[in-house]
């Protein structure tokens, strides 16, 4: 839509083709509701692709504060949540009407309901969808990425890229909840719904946020962004208490009659606390803990060594890691280098941002690059 008006602007003649009943269904659900919109510091180091770099230029031409400053124009209200966050104060339709606002004023034409059946290429474009055809000069594929399938997400713009040559990294759901294994399960899914401050790491990448305990697996912030990182058996590690000298708080009171439990509790919600007491070291008193125990707990509470299942897959994901190999197109038009009038835009490329608005910024920064071009 936005890539669209984009072109609308520069008096192109412009066709988007929608299979769904309706546009923007991700926005609608974005952000609770409330589409986290941008992130006011978006830089290259927010995204995760085979090439870091090629992001820094899309996203230093159509900058955070290029779509604040259309929000205001239209009088959207906003709110800073954390960290740069940005969220609608009215909710996410808002943004979609934006958008469809500026697809209307620059003369875009929408067909929805409609599946492209072909694209055949002869200098121009040819497409056969549902109930018609259509010739043209450029094609920009901004039909996302595998994730939540169920309001039309799918491999189309994977596919257009494999008929033209060219190279997809291999699409993983990121974003996404870690599912339990089945000695985690028994002890951790009885404490679905409690939340725990904790840092969660994959070599040196790291994200201290809460992380949350459901039936199946494990979720919140912290999870949700280590799984973009998380290739096929790696495992998590995570830090139950970031920020405290565990070892030493347990060393200092090691030689008290006090059970293991109450310990925990003052560090940890006490229903977690009992599961690691309960479930680990027999909910022994701290003197009668040997040294080999001490270490077990340490490394239990600092370095727990979280070997999901699996993801809980692209039914959940927020996003999709990989995509079209950002090597195939031009950092400045989104263009395919092999493939004249081939535009990516938006999440089907092989950049994916972190929880927190980025994904939406690329959306935009890529979709206003192209826009320029097409
Ligand atoms: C639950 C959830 C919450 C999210 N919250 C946020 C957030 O708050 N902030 C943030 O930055 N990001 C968020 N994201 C990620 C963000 O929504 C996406 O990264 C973004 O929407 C990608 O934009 P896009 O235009 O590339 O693709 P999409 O928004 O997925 O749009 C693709 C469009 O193409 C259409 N399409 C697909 N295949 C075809 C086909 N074969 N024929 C015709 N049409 C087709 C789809 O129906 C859809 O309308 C969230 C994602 C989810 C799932």
């Amino acid at each position: 839509l936005f890539c669209a008006a984009e072109c609308g602007k520069r008096g192109k003649s412009v066709l988007i083709v929608e299979h769904n009943d309706s546009p923007g269904k991700k926005i609608l659900i974005s952000g609770g509701g409330k589409c986290n919109f941008t992130n006011i510091n978006a830089s290259h180091t927010n995204y995760i692709s085979q090439n870091p770099s090629f992001c820094k230029s899309p996203l230093s031409r159509f900058t955070p504060q290029d779509f604040i400053k259309l929000l205001e124009s239209r009088r959207i209200e906003y709110f800073e949540k954390k960290d740069g966050q940005l969220f609608c104060s009215k909710g996410s339709k808002q943004i979609l009407n934006l958008l469809l606002e500026e697809r209307a004023n620059n003369n875009v034409e929408i067909l929805y309901n409609t599946e492209i059946e072909n694209v055949e290429y002869d200098g121009d474009y040819k497409l056969a969808f549902s109930g018609g055809e259509s010739r043209c000069k450029s094609l920009i594929i901004a039909s996302g990425g595998l994730s939540i399938p169920k309001i039309g997400a799918g491999p189309f713009g994977f596919e257009i890229a494999r008929k033209f040559g060219l190279n997809i990294i291999a699409p993983r759901p990121g974003l996404t909840p870690l599912l339990y294994n089945q000695r985690d399960a028994v002890v951790f899914s009885g404490l679905s719904g409690i939340s725990v401050n904790v840092e969660t790491r994959i070599k040196k990448i790291r994200f201290r946020e809460n992380l949350l305990f459901t039936h199946t697996g494990l979720s919140g912030p912290a999870v949700l962004q280590i799984s973009s990182y998380r290739e096929e058996t790696a495992p998590v590690i995570i830090d139950f208490l970031p920020g405290t000298d565990f070892q030493k708080a347990i060393t200092e009171r090691r030689n008290e009659k006090i059970l293991l439990k109450t310990f925990l509790s003052s560090f940890l919600p006490a229903r977690f606390a009992e599961v690691i007491a309960e479930s680990f070291f027999n909910n022994k008193f701290l003197n009668n803990m040997s040294n080999k125990d001490i270490n077990r707990l340490v490394e239990f509470v600092k370095n727990y060594n979280f070997i999901p299942s699996s993801s809980a897959g692209f039914e959940k994901a927020e996003v999709t890691v990989g995509g079209v190999d950002t090597k195939e197109l031009s950092s400045k038009t989104m263009e395919a280098v092999k493939q004249p009038g081939l535009y990516f835009i938006g999440e089907v490329v092989d950049v994916t941002g972190q929880l927190g608005g980025y994904n939406f910024q690329w959306a935009w920064a890529s979709a206003f690059a192209a826009g320029q071009f097409a």
